[in-house]
């Protein structure tokens, strides 16, 4: 037998023993980095409603267009959110918008798993956007 199959051979049988890398996802989900960004998420005040005050910063800036911003006078003559659409379709997870609002109303959420049937589930409103699971909420930028 000659010495590179010996080496070969050899190389198997350790990596044989050796603990398997593989991932079974989506069983087994691998823990996303500290400045991992997924999907954007809002965050919520005490009262469950979003902190977000409608003032439309992240809209402007955002660079793929996909932010829509309604404002409405609410009680005491006050701005406040009356719709937020994200659209998911659009969104290039570039974290702009977080950098961009005032209030720290909008985060980087942990949440990566967005396949969805056709596009209009990927539209989100501020009550889903507000369900986000993962460090969503912590005002993490
Ligand atoms: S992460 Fe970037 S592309 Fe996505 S909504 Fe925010 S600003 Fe727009
Ligand atoms: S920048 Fe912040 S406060 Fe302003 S509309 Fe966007 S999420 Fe709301």
């Amino acid at each position: 037998m000659s010495k590179a199959l010996l080496k070969g051979l050899a190389l198997t049988l350790k990596t044989f023993f050796r603990r398997p890398v593989t991932v079974q996802y989506p069983d087994e989900k691998r823990p996303v980095p500290e400045r991992f960004r997924g999907r954007p998420a809002l965050v919520a005040r005490e009262d469950g409603l979003p902190r977000c005050v409608a003032c439309g910063l992240c809209e402007k800036l955002c660079p793929s267009l996909c932010i829509t911003v309604t404002a409405e006078t609410g009680p005491g003559g006050i701005r406040a959110l009356a719709h937020y659409r994200l659209d998911l379709n659009r969104c290039s997870f570039c974290g702009l918008c977080v950098e961009a609002c005032p209030v720290e109303a909008i985060v980087m959420s942990d949440e990566y798993e967005l396949a969805a049937a056709g596009r209009e589930p990927l539209v989100c409103d501020a009550g889903r956007l507000l369900a986000a699971p993962g460090r969503a909420g912590e005002g993490r930028s």
